[in-house]
């Protein structure tokens, strides 16, 4: 097949009912002269749902089964759907079936470890969902081969936030994935050495696509959404925001990395290493062009841009008798956040106190008082919100509106902050 050769990421939403898979369909059939190789995300909140299962599980819950069930309903509708000729569904139900009795499996047994249990047990959402997507984009006449993910993406096991493991994956991609047809794999997933599913974060399955297109030197990722591309502010948050025709691999590091949503933060890096494109489309409205991400890309239009990070902890630290706080007691409460697995998405320093700014979870509380309340004077404050004005200018900040109170604002070179609550 000659021609362009690249990889596609439909998340969640894309496929999230029938006439969404539909419309996938429709659109990869304009694509026949591009060799594609196909990322797909579990449907709709299917991980959600699937972390419902495990904490029920885990709680010996009557209720992990009725979720379970709920799921299962959920893609059987899908299937029905999609296949009216009862032969073609008996197909794809057939091809379900190992799944459906691996996470009977699964809830049969006993939990052992969270982090490894919890991997197999969300991987179901992308192993059913590109079960079914590739049923259907054969009978509508696209041959494409499924694949499965963890026999591709080596990592190590760090359980729900694998690390890849570069030359591993790219000898397994090469082996596995010639030119000769299309293909349709799993975000998300991959494997540990001993062959047990590791997932990459949450969100991880434009990360995939990355990896695939970094290892097999394909010539551009095209994620496709349910927006029409990158903004310069989540729609449902600020007022007036703008497409972002394009921007480099730095800025859309820096907006993912102060809590934008758009795309999963670990996918630029890959890319970047190969200067490969990125391109964020509308799957509603394909012909558009979106917002493309790459090398040396000026900000266009060049504007302010904003991000919202919810349920932040604001944390004033202080020592009890006026003494200084020095680099041995910050590093001390950084070792503190470390093992607590909390990231500090802003701090400020005066002569005896320190701030954070933090992602806040209600069982992060009681250790971190235990730890830090004999050395020091502790406040913190729930609920906050960090902006984070990227581009600043005269008036930015007004647009920031809806809060009470300012607990603290900043200014470096090009990005402007404030917590508030
Ligand atoms: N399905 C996974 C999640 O919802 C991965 C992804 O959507 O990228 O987190
Ligand atoms: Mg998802």
């Amino acid at each position: 097949m000659e021609g362009l050769k690249q990889v596609f990421k439909f998340g969640g939403a894309s496929v999230k009912d029938a006439a969404g898979i539909r419309n996938m369909t429709e659109l990869l059939k304009g694509f026949q002269e591009t060799q594609l190789i196909i990322v797909v995300s579990a449907m709709a909140k299917t991980t959600n749902s699937l972390e419902l299962v495990l904490k029920y599980w885990y709680e010996a819950s009557e209720e992990c089964r009725k979720v379970w069930k709920e799921i299962q309903n959920f893609h059987l509708n899908i299937v029905d759907e999609l296949f009216q000729e009862k032969e073609a569904r008996e197909e794809v139900y057939q091809s379900l079936n190992p799944i459906w009795a691996a996470m009977n499996e699964q809830l049969s047994s006993k939990p052992t470890h969270f982090a490894r249990d919890y991997d197999k047990m969300v991987s179901f959402g992308e192993l059913l969902s590109t079960k079914i997507i590739s049923h259907y984009l054969n009978k509508e006449g696209l041959v494409v081969v499924w694949k499965d993910c963890r026999a591709l993406i080596a990592t190590d096991s760090t359980h729900r936030n694998a690390r890849i493991e570069w030359e591993a994956t790219e000898r397994k991609m090469k082996e596995a994935l010639d030119n000769t047809s299309w293909f349709i794999t799993q975000g998300f997933i991959g494997a540990n050495a001993e062959g047990e599913t590791t997932t990459l974060g949450r969100e991880g399955s434009d990360y995939t696509a990355a990896a695939i297109c970094y290892a097999l030197e394909y010539d551009s990722v095209t994620i496709w959404k349910d927006v029409p591309g990158i903004k310069n502010g989540d729609p449902k948050v600020f007022k007036d925001t703008v497409l972002l025709h394009q921007l480099s691999y730095e800025e859309a590091i820096e907006l993912a990395y102060y809590g934008a949503s758009v795309i999963h933060p670990k996918t630029i890096q890959p890319l970047q290493r190969k200067s490969i494109p990125l391109f964020v489309k509308s799957f509603i409205e394909p012909q558009n062009p979106g917002t493309h991400i790459g090398k040396d890309l000026e900000l266009t239009p060049h504007i302010d841009c904003f991000i919202r990070k919810e349920k932040q902890w604001w944390l004033r630290v202080s020592t009890r008798d006026l003494a200084f706080i020095a680099e041995d007691q910050l590093s001390f409460i950084y070792k503190i956040f470390y093992d607590l697995g909390i990231r500090v998405n802003l701090s400020s320093h005066s002569a005896v106190s320190s701030s954070f700014c933090f992602n806040g979870e209600p069982q992060l509380q009681v250790e971190l008082f235990k730890r830090l309340e004999k050395f020091f004077e502790l406040e913190l404050i729930k609920e906050a919100q960090l902006y984070t004005i990227r581009h600043s200018r005269l008036g930015s900040k007004e647009k920031i509106e809806g809060y009470r109170k300012v607990l603290h604002e900043q200014m470096s070179k090009d990005t402007f902050q404030l917590v508030v609550v």
